[in-house]
C-alpha cells in the first residue's frame, strides 16, 4: 500500500482524507477496537476550519456543533479582559471557530473514509522500514508510514526516544452540562483565578462544554473529591457552580495536561509523525488537533508534489516544524501567566492583557488562525 497511518484519531483521520483526495491508497490503523465516544468537547478554530473547507468537510463540522457568536477573557479579579466577535474572525480568517463535542468531531472523520480503509483493533508494536507489525500479529507494508498514535505514541518512543513530555504542573476536568448560558454572556470563553480556571462553551443549544484546570502534581486522581472542586471556584461567576452541579460527577473526566519539549526531527527515513506524536502542546490556545489537521493537508500537499518519498517528508516537516513549535512554546507560557498566584502579578497581567495593542493581538491571531501548509 502507499501509506501506513498509526492512530486513527484527529491528525490520522485527517491525514488520510486528506492523502486520498490526492489519489494516494491511504489506510488508518487503530488501537481501539470501536470507534467509542471520547473526551468532551472540542474547539475547531478558523485554521482548522480552513483545511477542513478544502476537504470540503466544513459545512459538516459546523452542522455537528455551534460557531461562536463572540469570546471572551476575564479574570476572577478584574472583570472582562479581552473579547473577540464571532463575526470578525469570519471575515478575517474565512470561518468563525466552531465548538463541537469530540465524538461528533471523530465521528464526522471516520465516516468520511470508506470501510476498507479503517482498521481497528490494531495497535502498533513496532516499526521496521518499510513495514508495521500490530500487536494482534499482522503486519502490513508501505511506502511511507505515519506515527499519528498521540501524546504517547508508540512510534516515537522507538525512533526518537531521546523526546521528552513535560507536565505543566496543572491537571484539568472536563464535562458537558445540560444547562444553559445566562443572557448576554459570551457563547464561549474562559476566566482566569490564579491557581483555577474555568473555560465553557455553548456546543449545542443545550449543551455546554466546560474544562476546568487547576494546579495539581501529576498523576494524583481528583475524581473522587470530585464534589469538593466546586470549592475552588467560588469566587467565579455564579454560571460556573450552574455547570458543574448540570454535569453528573461520574462523567467528569480528568487529565493531567503535558506536552512534549518540541524535538529536533520527526522524520526517520520513510517514516514520519503528525499531531501530538510529533508536537503535543498543552491545550491552553486550543490549537493541538489544529495543528494535527494542518500536518495533515502540508502531509498530502508534499506527497503530491514530491511522490511518496522521504524528501516528500522531510518537505513536510519543513513546512511544519515552525508553527507547531511557536504554538507549543506560547501555550506553555500563557498557561504559566494563567496560573499566577501573586495578586499583584496577577493584576500586571491583566491590565498587559486589557490593554495590549489591537495590532499586537492581531498578529498574533494572524498567525495562529492562517494555516502554515
Ligand atoms: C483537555 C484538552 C483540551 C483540548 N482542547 C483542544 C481544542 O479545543 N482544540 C484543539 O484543536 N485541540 C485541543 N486539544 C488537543 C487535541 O486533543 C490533540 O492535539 C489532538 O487530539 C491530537 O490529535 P492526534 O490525532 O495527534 O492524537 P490523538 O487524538 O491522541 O489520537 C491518537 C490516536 O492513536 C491511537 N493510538 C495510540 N497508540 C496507538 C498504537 N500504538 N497503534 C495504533 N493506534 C494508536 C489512539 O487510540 C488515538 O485514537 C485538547 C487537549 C486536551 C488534553
Amino acid at each position: 500500500m502507499d501509506v501506513a497511518i498509526a492512530g486513527g484519531g484527529i491528525g490520522g483521520l485527517t491525514a488520510a482524507i486528506a492523502l486520498r483526495r490526492a489519489g494516494v491508497e491511504a489506510h488508518v490503523y487503530e488501537a481501539a477496537e470501536a470507534w467509542r465516544p471520547i473526551g468532551a468537547g472540542i474547539m475547531m478554530p478558523p485554521n482548522a476550519m480552513q483545511v477542513f473547507a478544502s476537504l470540503e468537510l466544513a459545512d459538516r463540522v459546523r452542522a455537528a456543533g455551534l460557531a461562536v457568536r463572540r469570546m471572551e477573557l476575564r479574570s476572577v479579579g478584574s472583570g472582562i479582559l479581552q473579547t473577540m466577535e464571532g463575526e470578525f474572525l469570519e471575515r478575517r480568517y474565512g470561518h468563525r471557530p466552531v465548538f463541537l463535542r469530540r465524538s461528533a468531531l471523530h465521528e464526522v472523520l471516520w465516516r468520511s473514509l470508506p470501510k476498507e480503509a479503517l482498521h481497528l483493533g490494531h495497535a502498533l508494536r513496532e516499526v521496521r522500514e518499510g513495514e508495521a507489525l500490530f500487536s494482534n500479529g499482522a503486519s502490513v507494508r508501505a511506502r511511507l508510514i505515519i506515527g499519528a498514535d498521540g501524546l504517547s505514541s508508540t512510534v516515537r518512543k522507538q525512533l526518537f526516544p531521546e523526546a521528552r513530555l513535560r507536565y505543566s504542573g496543572v491537571t484539568s476536568f472536563r464535562g458537558l452540562a445540560t444547562a444553559r448560558l445566562p443572557e448576554g454572556t459570551a457563547s464561549a470563553g474562559e476566566c482566569l483565578g490564579g491557581e483555577t480556571r474555568f473555560g465553557w462553551a455553548a456546543v449545542d443549544p443545550e449543551t455546554i462544554y466546560w474544562f476546568a484546570p487547576f494546579l495539581s502534581p501529576a498523576g494524583v486522581d481528583h475524581r473522587s473529591s470530585a464534589d469538593r472542586i466546586a470549592d475552588r471556584y467560588a469566587k467565579f461567576p455564579a454560571f460556573v457552580q450552574a455547570m458543574l452541579k448540570a454535569t453528573p460527577p461520574e462523567t467528569w473526566l480528568q487529565t493531567d495536561l503535558f506536552d512534549l519539549v518540541p524535538p529536533r526531527t520527526w522524520v526517520r527515513g520513510t517514516v514520519a509523525l503528525l499531531g501530538d506524536a510529533a508536537h503535543a502542546t498543552t491545550p491552553n490556545l486550543g490549537q493541538g488537533g489544529a495543528q494535527a489537521i494542518e500536518d495533515a493537508a502540508a502531509l498530502a500537499h508534499r506527497v503530491e508534489q514530491f511522490g511518496l518519498t522521504e524528501r516528500a517528508l522531510m518537505q513536510y516537516q519543513e513546512a511544519r516544524q515552525t508553527k507547531a513549535r511557536w504554538i507549543t512554546i506560547g501555550s506553555w507560557r500563557f498557561g504559566r501567566i494563567a496560573h499566577l498566584r501573586n495578586p499583584l502579578l496577577c493584576l500586571a497581567r491583566d491590565r498587559m492583557l486589557q490593554w495590549a495593542p489591537r495590532w499586537v493581538e492581531r498578529r498574533q491571531l494572524d498567525r495562529m488562525f492562517r494555516p502554515e501548509i
